[in-house]
């Protein structure tokens, strides 16, 4: 089958484009022919780096994915068919461990990413097991579902189940244009809150506006904790979502109401920042670590976006032949929405 796979770490040189073995499908799993695929950070770190991450060469790239069921245990036909279009949630759990008996499986102690642990969707079939593979809710396009899987439940699991976003809240996306960002976006906005967005670049902004946010803040021309104070009669918000790090770590303290509640899913800028743990206090802040999200939290997701009419915006889509032009996209940050890689059908 064709995939696209890394022979090494270090840019991409060491992404080939070529013949791999077909996956055999285990007892359990389900064999999944995919149609999309997109670009996420780690393919990136995986790419030009992967320590940390138990992983061999050669591996092939790509943490979520949609296709259609190819093959799967005569029992499972209960709950999916061969044909059938689906989406894939990205992280194989043990099932065993005491986060997955409490049903918090995204915390597993064995949990295996697809395309960082084993083999992954930019590829023509992966195998997963079968409770990893969810139906595709009606009138979903392949490159729409595939961008569910990482970036929405990621956003997903910020808001609604670290946060306990309400409705009449207010919320800080910062970084608006990258894959979590806009989606926290939309699903803060689907769930009734108001939603103030950052950005250094006024394009971004522009279109950030256009999809529905309530306020746009240039972090390059304005000054985002006063501003915000300012949007919101000088009380501040009630969440804030950030995967930027060191960078907007202080104006992210400070736009916060008192009691009000911080979401961090990354540090692209800097893992470091000065913590203020004298305003963390005095205010009562609370400060939340998040990534993925559970089986469950899927769930919940498909059955939001199949209700309210969320769809993840696509940026651009490439053939998985021209895959490091997808990756050289995600990387110049210039991307507004997913970063699509389309597998030959
Ligand atoms: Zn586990």
């Amino acid at each position: 089958m064709r995939a696209a796979y890394l022979t090494g770490h270090g840019g991409n040189e060491v992404v080939c484009i070529g013949e791999r073995p077909r996956p055999v499908r285990q007892d359990g799993e389900v064999l999944v022919r995919l149609h999309a695929a997109t670009v996420n950070r780690v393919d990136l770190y995986m790419r030009d780096s992967g320590a940390g991450i138990t992983h061999t060469l050669p591996l092939i790239m790509g943490l979520d994915g949609a296709g259609i069921v190819a093959e799967l245990d005569e029992e499972e036909e209960r709950a999916l068919r061969p044909g059938q279009r689906v989406v894939l949630h990205p992280g194989i759990t043990c099932g065993r461990c005491e986060f997955c008996r409490r049903g918090d499986d995204v915390l597993c102690t064995a949990m295996q990413l697809l395309g960082e642990h084993r083999d992954g969707t930019f590829a023509e079939y992966v195998s997963v097991p079968a409770r990893n593979v969810f139906p595709l809710p009606e009138g979903w396009d392949d490159a729409e579902a595939a961008a569910l899987g990482v970036n929405h439940l990621t956003a997903w699991r910020m808001l609604f189940t670290q946060a306990r976003l309400r409705a009449h809240e207010t919320v800080l996306v910062f970084g608006i244009g990258g894959g979590v960002s806009l989606a926290a976006l939309q699903l803060a906005k689907a769930a009734g809150a108001r939603v103030i967005v950052t950005s250094r670049d006024a394009a971004k902004l522009e279109r950030a506006l256009a999809l529905g946010a309530d306020e746009a803040v240039n972090g390059s021309t304005q000054d985002i904790a006063k501003t915000v104070l300012a949007l919101t009669g000088g009380r501040g918000v009630d969440v804030v979502i950030e995967n930027v790090g060191a960078a907007v770590w202080g104006a992210a303290l400070k736009s916060l109401v008192r009691g009000g509640r911080l979401v961090t899913c990354g540090a692209t800028s800097g893992d470091q920042p000065g913590a203020d743990l004298r305003r963390m206090f005095i205010r009562q802040l609370k400060v939340f670590g998040s990534t993925l999200g559970t089986l469950a939290e899927f769930a919940d997701l498909l059955a939001f976006c199949g209700r309210t009419g969320v769809r993840p915006m696509i940026d651009s889509s490439h053939a998985l032949e021209r895959v490091t032009q997808a990756l050289d996209r995600l990387e110049s940050g210039q991307q507004f929405g997913k970063v699509v890689v389309a597998i030959g059908q």
